[in-house]
């Protein structure tokens, strides 16, 4: 029946109506921003950088490949590598952002940098309320604004945050084990055989 779908949306819009005046249900909408419904797990709004324990300069994840600056669609992350290495998060020696910014006002919260980020290092935050009167400072989010610790990633998107916990903590145990085995099968060695093992100069013996 034509307009049988606007006749229904109708009839719902006026059962929400009524029916808020006797029942919390009923009440689609709330006081904003005085009162604000919960975030779902499957929210996302703007990136934020995970870093791990206390300190957020140390403990950053993110080592500066800069696979998410090539791959965001509107280009609106900049990112400068740093001149020296620093622990990652398994504990290999990695390079670390100097410079990470988001411009916010750019970002279509698509969130292809958090899917090709190698290393866990972005994720996608729930927070939207970012009103600012100063359009470009304002809205360019610096790495120590974008920087956020493990526990609040937990906190937001706690399912997706321990399944990357384990796996992080998997690698970590391999990472470890083989240089463990390293360490061992050096020991092992003979110190004859580990001289024997060393490249003999060009030429063989001089004259
Ligand atoms: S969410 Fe999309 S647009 Fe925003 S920074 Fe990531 S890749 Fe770029
Ligand atoms: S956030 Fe991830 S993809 Fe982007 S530079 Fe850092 S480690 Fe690389």
């Amino acid at each position: 029946m034509v307009g049988e779908g606007i006749l229904k949306g109708l009839a719902e819009t006026a059962r929400n109506f009524l029916g808020s005046y006797v029942s919390k249900e009923r009440l689609t909408t709330v006081q904003y921003p005085e009162e604000r419904v919960p975030q779902i797990e499957a929210a996302r709004n703007f990136p934020f950088l995970v870093y791990d324990g206390q300190d957020a300069e140390k403990g950053l994840r993110c080592v500066a490949c800069q696979i998410c600056e090539k791959e965001c669609p509107p280009k609106c992350i900049l990112i400068e590598k740093s001149k020296d290495k620093k622990p990652d998060a398994v504990g290999k020696q990695q390079f670390y952002p100097a410079v990470f910014d988001i411009d916010i006002s750019v970002c279509m919260s698509c969130q292809i940098c958090v899917e090709v980020c190698p290393f866990d290092a972005i994720k996608m935050d729930v927070e939207y309320d970012l009103p600012t009167d100063d359009r470009f400072e304002g809205l360019l989010f610096h790495k120590d604004r974008l920087a956020k610790p493990n526990e609040y990633y937990h906190q937001i998107h706690p399912t997706e945050a321990n399944a990357v916990d384990s796996a992080l903590a998997a690698e970590r145990a391999k990472a470890d084990a083989k240089a463990k085995a390293a360490a061992e099968a050096k020991a092992a060695t003979p110190p004859a055989a580990t001289a024997a093992a060393q490249p003999q100069p060009v030429g063989g013996e001089s004259r």
